[in-house]
Parts: structure tokens; sequence; C-alpha cells
């Protein structure tokens, strides 16, 4: 009989531990999203984002308007009248 308690016990805690380890997962995830991106690197979906110089907005690379180098820095814009706009102010 003490056995079967004893069983029962840890199959309690094992159950326990598993549930609590899948909730902090599950709140590290909410609290550092870059998490997921890290485990989805290896996958070819998820496209690298760049800001453009001129607005601020971000854009997959494959749209952004042709990049332009400043000291070593590669400028990426969402729009040619972005980059224009840019490269006259500068
Ligand atoms: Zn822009």
């Amino acid at each position: 009989m003490l056995k079967i308690i004893f069983l029962i016990i840890v199959l309690f805690i094992f159950i326990t531990v598993y549930t609590f380890k899948r909730k902090i997962d599950g709140v590290l995830d909410s609290i550092f999203p870059q998490r997921n991106e890290a485990k989805h690197n290896n996958s070819d979906s998820l496209e690298e984002l760049v800001k453009c110089a001129n607005c601020g907005v971000y854009v997959p690379k494959s749209a952004a308007v042709k990049k332009i180098r400043l000291k070593g820095d590669d400028l990426y814009f969402c729009s040619k009248k972005c980059k224009d706009e840019y490269q006259k102010s500068k």
C-alpha cells in the first residue's frame, strides 16, 4: 500500500514540474519575443526586416529600396521617395 502512495506522489510531482515548466516557457515567450525569433531562425519563411532610414518604417529586405552606404553602415529605404528625401536632407 505504501508503495502505491509513493508512486502516486512521484507521478504528481512529475506532472506539477512539467506543467510548471510549460507555464515558465509561455511567460518567457511573452516577455522575450525574440526567443521565438531565434527558434525560427533556421526557416527561410521569416525574412529580415530593415528600417527605412528616412521615415523609420520597417520593410522586408527584398522589398526595400536600394541601399546606400554611409560611414560603413548600410541604409535601406521603404520607397524611392524616402531615399531621395534622405539624400536631399544630407
Ligand atoms: Zn520611408
